[in-house]
């Protein structure tokens, strides 16, 4: 038997992010877009059903987010939006509107996905809202199929919930699991007979309390007579496995491929009553599964088989549709590829092997293929390049060669900037105008002179505005990366990109991430050309832009055929590569971003600190070629940083911009509590408004910064880069943050 944990919503060509695009610029109404949401959900269900799986969901289709979804399930929103209805709300929490701000988002454990986060107090207040849930088991039962429920489970909705008054979320858990209840019970009513709730709350390090409420709800909720699953995925949940099979529920869904449960946990369930879904297709990578090495593990397991699925290791959302549309990928590689479809084709391969049924002639045709490209994988030139394995193992530049309070110095005489050097973070608005050049010359629609007088043309420009405005340290603005990620992952040996590989990330935006399949290096410089150009045209000093290793890592489909470690350090040495190259061509500055450093965490505590080594040297070894005269700059942004300042500062570049007003100045303290040392730019204002911060509030923001930091160590920013705003916004915003330092600037001399 198989089971499909969830699958993607968005739509094998996006359809669903452009209809929500157009019903938002009321240019379709609501029931246009439920007439592509209806397609899609019909579509999806028989892919399943072709594919021959046997549990298939309905209501992991959502219009934005299914946290959103249970939200308005529970209709426990917020007062704020109290006033509005139906999509109208939803959308409002979702996106804002005139008079509505929209929640905050997080993400997914550790996925790039995002989600909306709740905001409870001792006062909120629940009560049941299922229509979505039951129209969508309707339609599938209209289609022919009779769907399992996905819900997200209480103990997962409580915990990654955000208190609005000190007040503990799970203590709403007795009068949350009774709409629970009547959920179930509703559903019993129309016909559903499985529902699947999601938790992945449970591997998250264990907490006695989540642990208590997962025994009381699942003690109470398995009383119904529905077949409840409780899914967990990313990590082991070996705490709640052992909870969980004392509850009379029917199934355990377990994820077989990111953190092995123990031994103990396996065999509870097998001596237990319960099911086990078993993940072991990877769910969230793109890499085909070694099908044999899968069957095998599966007849190891303490099972009975007649009480075992065969399934993803989570929902099929974080990975892109089908191979179908993958005209451009060298086939051999694509034969190593499995995107959600091809992941469905898996898993009944691998159920009928483990159960010794027969294969048919086209299943018996993709398992061989199966086997002959994992066999390929093993030994490919493609994948495996000698000279890079050998280079990494005899690298001995792994840090630069002088103390940061030593090349600092050395650096303020050399760069001469002021006193509080104002500087930005290096994109600058991409216009329509911009993104039509870029997509002519992919299209092979624009020659390559034309491009590049095209790109040299904004950056001159840029130059002059920043000029114009005053700015210290300039940058050329990244005209040239439609994505921090996937500019640099085009131009390196052993990654690829997709052409249709789009996987959500939040509402109707899609990431493509890159497919690092090989061992990495880079053929050839990267920027340069760029940079040094945009140094031509003045005087001050232009940073260098580079995305760092471990965020390249981080958004990137990483391969699951050799130790991480080795990959965030090939992808080190070919940044180094580049730094190295930059600092030839005579650029003195350069920032090296890592805006996703944090994403990468494990979630469990005992992983954490082996993967903050890792990362912290992998940082270091790509800036290790810079002179001490060569300033490296790094750049993080939205994620908590408060507890990893030992590993910022372990990183050991001479400045750090970050993300500081967005959150309310919280991360200050951090910085001062630690009394970080090197020099800081901490954002003065956010860059996600289109409002222009006036030269007061930065004013202020300036001296809140000094409270903290000394003037020598300061640098004056925003918070990220500026890609997303009008040339307007930016110049009006960097003019009052100019004007800003400089009143600041003079009162500190004169003292
Ligand atoms: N240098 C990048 C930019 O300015 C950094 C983006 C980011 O931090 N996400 O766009
Ligand atoms: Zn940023």
């Amino acid at each position: 038997m198989t089971y499909v944990i969830g699958y993607p919503r968005i739509g094998e060509q996006r359809e669903l992010k452009f209809a929500l695009e157009s019903f938002w610029q009321k240019r379709i109404d609501e029931e246009e877009l439920e007439r592509v949401a209806r397609r899609l959900k019909k579509r999806h269900w028989d892919y399943q059903r072709q594919a021959g799986i046997d549990y298939i969901s309905s209501n992991d289709f959502s219009y934005y987010d299914q946290m959103l979804d249970t939200i308005q399930m529970l209709g426990c929103w917020p007062k704020e939006y109290g006033d509005l209805v139906g999509l109208d709300r939803y959308f409002a929490m979702a996106r804002g509107d005139r008079n509505h701000r929209a929640l905050g988002m997080t993400k997914w454990l550790n996925t790039n996905y995002h989600y909306f986060v709740p905001k409870l107090g001792a006062h909120s207040q629940f009560s049941l809202n299922l229509e979505k849930a039951i129209a969508e088991f309707k339609e599938a039962l209209d289609h022919g199929i009779k769907t399992k429920v996905n819900l997200i489970g209480p103990v997962t909705f409580l915990s990654f919930s955000r208190s609005i008054d000190g007040s503990d979320p799970l203590d709403h858990l007795d009068q949350v699991v009774g709409v629970y209840e009547e959920a179930l019970d509703r559903l019993g009513e129309v016909g559903v007979q499985m529902v699947q709730l999601d938790e992945p709350a449970l591997v998250l390090d264990p907490d006695p309390k989540r642990l208590l409420a997962l025994q009381k709800a699942y003690q109470r909720l398995g009383e119904r007579d529905l077949d409840l699953v409780v899914a967990t995925y990313f990590e082991r949940a070996d705490e709640a496995v052992e909870i969980l099979v004392d509850t009379p529920i029917w199934g355990i869904a377990l994820d077989l491929v990111h953190g092995q449960p123990s031994k103990e946990s396996l065999q509870r369930i097998a001596r237990s009553d319960k099911y086990l879904i078993a993940g072991v297709v990877d769910g969230r990578n793109i890499w085909i599964s070694d099908i044999d090495k899968k069957v095998e593990y599966l007849q190891n397991l303490p099972q009975d088989p007649k009480k075992l699925l065969v399934s993803p290791s989570c929902s099929l959302l974080h990975v892109p549709y089908t191979l179908r549309y993958e005209e451009a990928l060298d086939p051999q590689i694509k034969s190593w590829l499995a995107f959600a479809n091809e992941k469905l084709d898996e898993l009944r391969i691998i159920d009928k092997l483990y159960r010794s049924h027969s294969l048919n002639d086209e299943d018996m045709r993709l398992y061989e293929a199966n086997r002959v490209a994992n066999e390929a994988r093993k030994s490919s030139t493609k994948i495996h390049d000698q000279a890079i394995q050998e280079r990494l193992k005899a690298n001995s530049l792994t840090e630069r060669s002088m103390k940061a309070e030593q090349r600092l110095p050395l650096q303020r005489e050399l760069l001469g900037y002021p006193l509080l050097p104002t500087t930005t973070i290096g994109s600058f608005p991409q216009t329509q105008e911009l993104r039509k050049v870029r997509k002519a010359y992919r299209a092979g629609k624009m020659s390559q002179e034309r491009y590049k007088a095209k790109i040299q043309e904004l950056i001159a420009q840029a130059i002059q505005i920043q000029e114009d405005v005053g700015l210290d340290v300039l940058v050329h603005g990244e005209f040239e990366r439609n994505d921090m990620v996937e500019y640099f992952g085009q131009m390196l040996k052993g990654v690829a990109i997709s052409q249709n590989g789009w996987v959500q990330s939040y509402g109707s935006r899609c990431v493509k991430p890159p497919m690092i399949y090989g061992d990495v290096s880079r053929p050839r410089a990267m920027s340069v050309e760029w940079i040094t150009y945009a140094q031509s045209l003045t005087s001050r000093p232009v940073k260098g832009m580079l995305t760092g290793p471990v965020t390249m890592l981080n958004w990137s489909f990483v391969r699951d055929d050799l130790d991480k470690e080795q990959i965030m350090k090939q992808m080190a040495l070919a940044v180094a590569d580049e730094v190295a190259d930059l600092q030839r061509a005579g650029i003195q500055i350069i920032q090296v971003d890592e805006a996703a450093f944090k994403e990468g965490y494990p979630l469990k505590k005992e992983k954490r600190q082996s993967y903050e080594k890792m990362a912290v040297e992998s940082f270091k070894m790509a800036v290790a070629p810079a002179k001490p005269t060569t300033q490296i700059h790094t750049h993080m942004c939205y994620s908590d940083f408060n507890d990893i300042m030992p590993a910022i500062d372990a990183m050991d570049a001479d400045v750090i911009s970050i993300e500081t007003a967005r959150n309310g100045n919280r991360l200050l303290e951090a910085f001062r509590d630690y009394h970080y040392q090197k020099e800081v730019g901490a954002g003065v204002y956010d860059i996600h408004s289109a409002r222009v911060p006036s030269k007061e509030e930065i004013l202020k923001q300036i001296e809140d910064r000094l409270s903290v930091f000394s003037a020598r160590l300061l640098w004056i920013n925003p918070d990220c880069g500026l890609k997303t705003r009008s040339w307007e916004e930016v110049i009006l915003a960097l003019r009052n943050m100019v004007e800003a330092t400089k009143d600041v600037r003079s009162r500190i001399i004169k003292v």
